[in-house]
């Protein structure tokens, strides 16, 4: 599987950029800005979290990104 057609590259792509241009913070040499809900209703907020482990990304790396109610 190459990055382009890999689960976690399209959920990364279907994520706003971080400040530093990557849409997928475990590209990134410098920590990203905190979560957000990307004006998501919680959810939809849910749903995408739950598109991102699926995809591979970790729970942190999920929370990282997104401000998901515990
Ligand atoms: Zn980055």
């Amino acid at each position: 599987m190459t990055l382009a057609t890999a689960p976690r590259y399209r959920a990364a792509l279907r994520t706003p950029p971080l400040p530093c241009g990557h849409r997928d913070p475990i590209l990134c040499e410098t920590t990203p800005s905190g979560p957000s809900t990307y004006s998501l209703d919680r959810a939809e907020l849910a749903a995408e979290a739950a598109r991102c482990r699926a995809a591979g990304w970790t729970s942190d790396e999920v929370a990282e990104r997104l401000a998901v109610p515990a």
